[in-house]
């Protein structure tokens, strides 16, 4: 096995009564793609919140690059380098697509998002063309001015894509990232995966759909909460 990003030991996590999480072990290898299927309810993007610090396990670790995200803050743990594309696409839906994309590149680069860089227009042209890069590559540059509240939901998606690649994120989590989409854009989907992985990113995929886990992944797992 070759490089470990991220280390899974014995997570668990209840719901007052709900087993949501058991004793959940997990590598996930430097540079694949690693699939996680299951269920509905099975507790898949639990997994993934835990991992993002968005929820405290009640025991087990999660080690990033070999340091425990455990107890991190969820900014703390993106600026470290782990990024997720949520499984409801989480937008600002009365801003442009092109402003959408360049706000977590701003945070990315000052460690802050402040609304009024957007008017010092000349300082953040690098950022600009990072985002209208980012957003070409992932077949969105027709819409870059449009409201990012009036994209289809597929469209949303990938804009949620872009707003995670733009991160240049070490690993990178995604939660059903076909979930909505038509075939067509499934395929297309697919295949922008398929490029990134190219560049070596690490990624996590939550899957409900088999002909994107055949497509994409090194690596297949079934969290089994019924331990
Ligand atoms: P999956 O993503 O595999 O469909 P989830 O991780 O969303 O599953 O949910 C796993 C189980 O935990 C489900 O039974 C769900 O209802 C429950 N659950 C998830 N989040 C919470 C929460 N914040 N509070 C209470 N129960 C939750
Ligand atoms: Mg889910």
């Amino acid at each position: 096995m070759g490089n470990i990003v991220l280390g899974i030991k014995d997570v668990n996590k209840n719901f007052g009564g709900l087993h949501a999480l058991g004793d959940i072990n997990l590598d996930i290898e430097e540079g694949k793609i690693h699939a996680i299927i299951g269920p509905n309810g099975a507790g898949k993007s639990t997994l993934l919140n835990v991992c993002i610090g968005r929820l405290e396990p009640d025991s087990g670790t999660v080690e990033f690059e070999g340091k425990n995200m455990i107890g991190m803050a969820p900014y703390e743990i993106n600026h470290a380098g782990m990024v997720r594309v949520f499984q409801t696409p989480e937008i600002f839906p009365d801003l442009s697509v092109l402003q959408n994309v360049m706000i977590p590149a701003l945070a990315k680069r000052d460690g802050v998002f402040r609304f009024n860089a957007f008017s010092s227009m000349g300082a953040n042209r690098d950022i600009e063309e990072q985002a209208i890069h980012t957003l070409e590559d992932l077949g969105l540059g027709s819409q870059i001015h449009d409201h990012a509240g009036s994209m289809s939901r597929g469209d949303k998606r990938r804009l949620e894509l872009a707003m995670g690649l733009v991160q240049h994120p070490r690993l990178l989590l995604l939660d059903e990232p076909t979930g909505g989409m038509s075939r067509h854009d499934t395929n297309r989907t697919i295949d922008l995966l398929k490029k990134i992985k190219e560049r070596g990113m690490t990624k996590i995929t939550i899957e409900h759909d088999m002909h994107v886990v055949f497509s994409l992944a090194d690596r297949i797992t079934l969290p089994d909460a019924s331990q």
